[in-house]
């Protein structure tokens, strides 16, 4: 299993790790097929969690969610019922987008970043910036 814990001496080794990790993912990108499950079978799904998302935890509301294959086809992973647990289709998206080890990179980074905007350390705030006017150019891309 991936696991996001290496230490890195320089920020530059660090990116370069990331970019390896992404090299990697580009290299073994494969095309799950995937059959979709009977409505009756999405209610099975969903009820597993009581209607919450298994990624964030959030309560899923209304029809647009996904059925996450949680151990990859491609590993192995049976395509069956029991190998599916709800998602929000942004979290499976941003989920199933990244590696293992690349989306635990990640979550480090989120919450260490989030910490920092917290306590309002210069340098997250300006990246806090950056993030607030990419997030509005991606709405109002999305929105036309
Ligand atoms: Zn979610």
């Amino acid at each position: 299993m991936p696991k996001a814990d290496k230490l890195f001496s320089t920020p530059e080794r660090f990116g370069a790790h990331l970019r390896s990790l992404r090299a990697e993912r580009r290299v073994g990108k494969k095309q799950a097929v995937r059959r979709s499950l009977t409505p009756r079978q999405r209610q099975t799904v969903l009820a597993k969690t009581g209607r919450r998302c298994h990624i964030c935890g959030g309560k899923i509301k209304g029809k647009r969610w996904s059925a996450d294959h949680v151990f990859a086809h491609c590993q192995g992973g049976p395509h069956l019922v029991d190998n599916y647990l709800p998602a929000h289709d942004l979290c499976n998206s941003y989920r199933w987008f990244y590696g293992s080890e690349e989306f635990q990179w990640i979550m480090k980074l989120g919450v260490w970043m989030r910490t920092q905007i917290d306590r309002e350390r210069p340098h997250a705030m300006d990246l806090a910036n950056q993030f607030i006017k990419y997030e509005r150019r991606r709405a109002a891309r999305n929105s036309t």
